[in-house]
C-alpha cells in the first residue's frame, strides 16, 4: 500500500530533535498526502488530519510519555478513529452468504474463510451458489477439496435458490456454512431479485460483501448500492496485496458505516486475516501491534509475578515456558497474541504447535516437572535418551516430549524476533 509513507511520518517524528509547530505542520501534510494517495475519501482525510493537527497543538502531553511519542499517540488514535470498526464473527453455529461483483474475489474468499473456521475448529462447509459463472462450480469444489473443506454444488443446475435449499438440508451437521454466490459485472436487478432470493432461503447470520481494494474509491458506490438491495453485515476486503489504493475501500467501509471482518492479501488460501482495527492502524504507522501485547504481559504479569523485562529480554528457557503456560491460561491463547504481531513479523508457525488446549498444557507441566533443573535451564542438552527418561518419568510418549520442545523453539524464536523490533526504539508506552 502507498501507507508506507506513514511509516515515514512517524520515523520523522522519532528522529526529530525538538517536536515544534513545524513538525507538527509537517507530519500533517505527509499524512494527508499518504491517505490521498492511497484513495481514502477527501473529507475523510481532511477530518483526520484536521483532528491530529487540533490535539497535537494544544493538548498537553501526558505524564510518562515525551513529546515525540504524545504525537505519534494521537495520529495512533486519529487514524484508529478514521478507520472504523472491525466485525468479529464468534465461533459459533452460522452462516455465511458472501455476496459481490464478478472478480471481485468472492470464490477464493469462500475458501479462505472457510479454511479460516476449519482451522478454528468448526466443522465447515461452502456451498456454490454461483451459477452464472460456469468455472465457479469446479473452482470452489476443487479449493475445499484441497484443504478437507465439506462442498455442496449442482454442477448442472441453474436455479441457485434451490441448490441452497438442498444444501442446507444435506449439510445440517456442520456449523459454518459458507455460501458463495454469484456476480456480475454491475448489480442488476437479476443479481439483487436472485440475493434476496437467496437470502430468504438461507437465512444468513452474516451476509458479508467482497470488495476489490484495487477500485479504490469506487468502493463506496458499490458498497452503497449493496447495502441499500440487500443490507450488509460486513464487508471483506480482498487484494489488499495488489493494490496502492486500499484505503478507498476503508473509507467506504467507514462512509456507510459498516464494520470491515477480513482482508484478502493474496492468491493464495492462507493469504486472509481478521481485520482488527488497532493491529491494523499499528502496523500502517509501522509499530507492529507491540502495545497492547506489552500490555497484556504486564497485566498478566502483575497476576503472576512475571517480570515482564525478563520475559521479553532475558535468555529464554523451559522455565520461562513453564511459567508462561500458566500466565496463557489467563492472558487466552498463544494464537490471539500473534495476531497482534506485525505484518512483517515473518513468521510461519504451524497451527498445531500454537493450538494450546488446557489438556495440552497439563500435560507439558507434568512432562517439565520431570525434567531436571538443569535441563529446564539448558534445553539444548536434552538428547533422544534424555527425552526417553523424560518422557517414561512423566507418563508421557518421547513424541509428546518432543512436541514440548518444539514449542519451546518456536516460542523463543519470537521472543528473539520481539526484542529485535523492540530495539527499533519504537514507541511502546502508550499509557492512556
Ligand atoms: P469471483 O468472480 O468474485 O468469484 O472471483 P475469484 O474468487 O474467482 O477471484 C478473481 C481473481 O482475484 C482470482 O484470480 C483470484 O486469485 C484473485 N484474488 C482473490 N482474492 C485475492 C487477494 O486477496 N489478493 C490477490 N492478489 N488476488 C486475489
Amino acid at each position: 500500500m502507498a501507507l508506507e509513507a506513514l511509516k515515514e511520518a512517524v520515523r520523522k517524528i522519532t528522529r526529530s530533535a525538538t517536536v515544534d509547530k513545524a513538525l507538527v505542520e509537517e507530519i500533517v501534510k505527509d499524512i494527508q498526502r499518504a491517505l490521498i494517495k492511497a484513495d481514502v475519501n477527501v473529507r475523510h482525510v481532511k477530518e483526520i488530519s484536521d483532528a491530529i493537527k487540533k490535539r497535537a497543538l494544544s493538548e498537553e502531553v501526558l505524564e510518562g510519555l515525551n513529546p515525540r511519542e504524545h504525537i505519534i499517540k494521537i495520529v495512533y488514535e486519529e487514524l484508529l478513529k478514521g478507520i472504523g470498526e472491525g466485525l468479529e464473527i464468534p465461533l459459533k453455529k452460522s452462516k455465511i452468504m458472501l455476496v459481490g461483483l464478478q472478480g471481485s474475489g468472492k470464490t477464493t474468499t469462500t475458501a479462505k474463510l472457510a479454511k479460516y473456521f476449519k482451522d478454528k475448529g468448526l466443522r465447515t462447509a461452502v456451498v456454490c451458489a454461483d451459477t452464472w459463472r460456469p468455472a465457479a462450480y469446479d473452482q470452489l469444489k476443487q479449493l475445499a477439496e484441497n484443504y478437507g473443506i465439506a462442498f455442496y454444488g449442482e454442477r448442472e443446475s441453474k436455479d441457485a435458490v434451490k441448490i441452497v435449499e438442498n444444501a442446507l438440508k444435506k449439510l445440517k451437521d456442520y456449523d459454518m456454512i459458507i455460501i458463495d454466490t454469484a456476480g456480475r459485472h454491475a448489480l442488476e436487478k437479476e443479481l439483487i431479485d436472485e440475493m434476496i432470493e437467496i437470502a430468504k432461503v438461507a437465512n444468513p447470520d452474516y451476509k458479508l460483501l467482497v470488495l476489490d481494494a484495487a477500485i479504490g474509491q469506487l468502493a463506496s458506490k458499490q458498497a452503497k448500492a449493496f447495502h441499500e438491495a440487500i443490507g450488509i453485515d460486513g464487508i471483506i476486503i480482498t487484494k489488499f496485496d495488489g493494490t496502492a489504493k486500499g484505503g478507498g475501500a476503508l473509507s467506504a467501509a467507514r462512509e456507510i458505516g459498516i464494520p470491515i471482518a477480513f482482508i484478502g492479501t493474496g492468491e493464495k488460501v492462507e493469504d486472509f486475516e481478521r481485520f482488527d482495527p488497532a493491529g491494523f492502524v499499528s502496523r500502517l504507522l509501522g509499530m507492529g501491534d507491540i502495545k497492547a501485547l506489552i500490555e497484556k504481559v504486564e497485566r498478566v504479569a502483575k497476576q503472576e509475578e512475571l517480570d515482564p523485562e525478563k520475559f521479553l529480554k532475558g535468555t529464554f528457557t523451559l522455565k520461562d515456558i513453564y511459567k508462561q503456560i500458566e500466565a496463557m491460561q489467563k492472558m487466552g491463547p498463544i494464537k490471539k497474541i500473534f495476531e497482534l504481531l506485525p505484518f512483517g513479523f515473518g513468521l510461519k508457525v504451524d497451527d498445531n504447535i500454537m493450538e494450546m488446549t488446557q489438556e495440552k498444557m497439563k500435560k507439558f507441566k507434568v512432562i517439565m516437572d520431570s525434567m531436571t533443573e538443569e535441563e529446564l535451564l539448558n534445553p539444548k542438552i536434552i538428547d533422544s535418551s534424555r527425552i526417553r527418561r523424560i518422557a517414561i518419568g512423566s507418563g508421557t510418549t518421547p513424541q509428546d516430549v518432543k512436541e514440548l520442545l518444539r514449542y519451546y523453539r518456536t516460542m523463543k524464536n519470537v521472543m528473539k524476533k520481539m526484542k529485535k523490533l523492540e530495539k527499533g526504539k519504537l514507541p511502546l508506552k502508550f499509557k492512556k
